[in-house]
């Protein structure tokens, strides 16, 4: 099978830019890639792993004859990165992201692309572990997972379908949404858990002897807590940029919580059965449907 793509670039060679490359390399669809990093470590570490065929940097020579362009940083240094990348672009070169938050990155895009803003297709896939860097890395990490696109009126179909085609070629399931959707839902099933599980956490570990609770801790803690190892500051950043969402849905969660304490407070086992009776008939049918 000839290869779908001769060049990609990865711009952040960690657990998603790293996957990516791996999953693609597996598939058949890429010839050679390219890792830009912030960090020589890392990018060592990525050869390493033959994750990566190669290093480059955010200059002509990199970046003027690729085919795809994956910028997988944390999303408060998607300005910089497509600011510095944006110049050297060659004219069929397309660019994707993986940030996991939309309106932020496409206004970043469009304030350093300019007129080259048709070049760039978000994206981002809902996979993912709690842990990070290229060692974290792995070809399945896609399989069967979906990936959002967002794309924008100026992108042209032949850009979206290479960026579809590559994911589709990780094994992906590929669903398109509108930007501020997109952020709108993932602040309530990816966004809030994340806050939720840092905070429950903080609360534990926080209080004075929290080691001694924390000693006791076993199933429970450990699976809502699970995406608290998460890399902090990928997480800050995700947090600040969706803040406006996170902030409705903290709220919407808050007046469940709310209600919770009322029923408890009134000594009302019998709603509280409800509620709990509710949420697993939700949760079930979600597992069912999504294939566990
Ligand atoms: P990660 O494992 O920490 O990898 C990020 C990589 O970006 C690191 O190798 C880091 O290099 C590099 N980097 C940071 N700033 C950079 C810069 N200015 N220029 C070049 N490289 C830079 O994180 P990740 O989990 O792959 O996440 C990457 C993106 O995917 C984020 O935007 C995140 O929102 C999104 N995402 C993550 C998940 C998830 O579950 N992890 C799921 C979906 C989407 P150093 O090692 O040198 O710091």
């Amino acid at each position: 099978m000839a290869s779908m793509l001769r060049k990609l670039v990865v711009v952040g060679v960690g657990l998603i830019g790293g996957s990516f490359a791996l999953a693609l390399k597996a598939a058949g669809a890429v010839d050679h890639v390219v890792g830009v990093g912030r960090r020589a470590g890392t990018l060592e570490r990525a050869l390493e792993l033959g994750i990566i065929d190669a290093t480059g940097a955010l200059e002509a020579s990199t970046l003027s004859d690729a085919d795809l362009v994956l910028i997988s940083v944390p999303v408060a240094q998607t300005q910089a990165v497509l600011g510095a990348l944006a110049p050297h672009l060659g004219a069929t070169t397309v660019v994707t992201d993986a940030g996991s938050t939309k309106q932020d990155v496409v206004a970043a895009a469009r304030a350093a692309m300019g007129a080259r803003i048709g070049q760039f297709v978000p994206g981002h896939p809902i996979a993912g572990t709690e842990h990070s860097g290229p060692d974290a890395a792995f070809a399945e990490l896609f399989r069967g997972r979906n990936v959002v696109l967002t794309p924008l009126s100026e992108n042209s179909p032949a850009g979206v379908a290479r960026v579809r085609g590559a994911w589709e070629a990780c094994g992906a399931r590929v669903r398109e949404l509108g930007v501020a959707d997109h952020d709108e839902v993932f602040a309530a099933v990816s966004h809030l858990p994340h806050l939720l599980a840092y905070a429950l956490v903080e609360h534990v570990a926080g209080r004075s002897g929290g080691e001694g609770p924390m000693s006791f801790a076993a199933g429970g803690f450990r699976d809502f807590t699970r995406i608290a190892s998460s890399h902090p500051e990928m997480w800050r950043d995700i947090c600040m940029a969706n803040r406006g969402a996170l902030l409705r849905e903290l709220a919407g969660y808050g007046a469940v919580l709310d209600q919770v304490r009322d029923m408890l407070e009134r000594g009302d086992g019998a709603a509280l059965q409800t509620l709990f009776d509710k949420a697993r008939v939700a949760r079930n049918r979600w597992l069912e449907r999504s294939g566990g």
